[in-house]
């Protein structure tokens, strides 16, 4: 009797436990986890060249060359998924997206929900304007304008803290779902503020109507920091985040990133810029 109990228990308790693995969602905030659903889930935003784009109706760039090299390393197959930029981290977070691969920033807010690989790139903050336009040279010119962003992203943050510090006390800050986006309304608005190669980019694709060059201030000094750019991770998956530092120093050593962005570079500026929708997302 005692035996047959015993063994009762012990299939019951078998059964619960696949219950809890083979039925619960899938959890792609451990690295078995992403193993056992077979695929890397990386969430970005495909309108931020060289990093991620669209060509040929496929997201590539960058970032999705980093990202093939960490899925090849695990052996799993890639999933790539355009989101908003602003919901990237929340979807790390929750463990919707094993990982955010989108030229992300470093910096403390992201760290208390995602940890972050080391950098393997780094930006500094881009003017656009009208290619006409004299009056905005520094960052004090850009007070009292109205001035577009990528909602979420460092320009965004940059802006918001210039408004409230008063150096553009002034000024009425604009968001759109990208910087291309936003670029495309130069003349409704005044100024774009981007990351620097992205505006580069932007620029090289319509040279004709604008121009771009890092935000300083009067006395030419900087104005914000230099970023770096970062692989978000769930918080505590810490074999993943080995994997991708690993995969990370690989392609920094053998110069493989440094290639990419001149590549990437070069094929997003033969893509004509889609400046269709005016993905304007809140008002300033
Ligand atoms: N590096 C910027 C940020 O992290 C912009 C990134 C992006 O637009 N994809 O906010």
């Amino acid at each position: 009797m005692k035996k047959t109990i015993s063994l009762i228990l012990a299939a019951v308790m078998i059964l619960a436990a696949f219950a809890l693995t083979g039925c619960s969602s899938t959890d792609y905030k451990s690295l078995d986890g992403i193993k056992k659903a077979g695929k890397l889930v990386v969430y970005t935003e495909a309108g931020f060249p060289p990093y991620e784009f669209v060509s040929d109706n496929e997201i590539v760039g960058v970032d999705i060359q980093i990202m093939k090299a960490v899925a090849e390393k695990i052996g799993v197959t890639l999933e790539v998924k355009d989101v908003a930029f602003n919901t990237i981290c929340a979807s790390v977070k929750t463990g919707k997206a094993a990982v955010g691969a989108a030229g992300i920033t470093i910096d403390d807010e992201r760290k208390a929900s995602v940890d972050f690989s080391e950098p393997y790139s780094s930006t500094e903050q881009y003017v656009i304007v009208a290619i006409d336009n004299d009056s905005i040279k520094t960052v004090e010119d850009l007070n009292g304008k109205q001035i577009g962003v990528q909602e979420g992203t460092t320009s965004d943050f940059l802006v918001s803290d210039l408004i409230s510090k008063g150096t553009l006390a002034n000024s009425a800050l604009k968001s759109f779902l990208a910087p291309a986006i936003a670029a495309a309304q130069i003349g409704k608005i005044d100024a774009v503020i981007a990351d620097k190669l992205t505006a580069g980019i932007i620029v090289a694709n319509n040279s004709d109507k604008y121009k771009t060059f890092k935000l300083t201030d009067k006395n030419g000094g900087d104005v914000g920091e230099t970023e770096q750019y970062g692989i978000a991770v769930a918080k505590g998956n810490t074999e993943l985040l080995a994997v991708i530092n690993e995969v990370i120093d690989e392609l920094l050593k053998d110069g493989s990133i440094e290639k990419w962005v001149t590549e990437y570079s070069e094929l997003a500026k033969k893509i004509e810029e889609s400046t269709a929708s005016t993905g304007e997302s809140t008002n300033g």
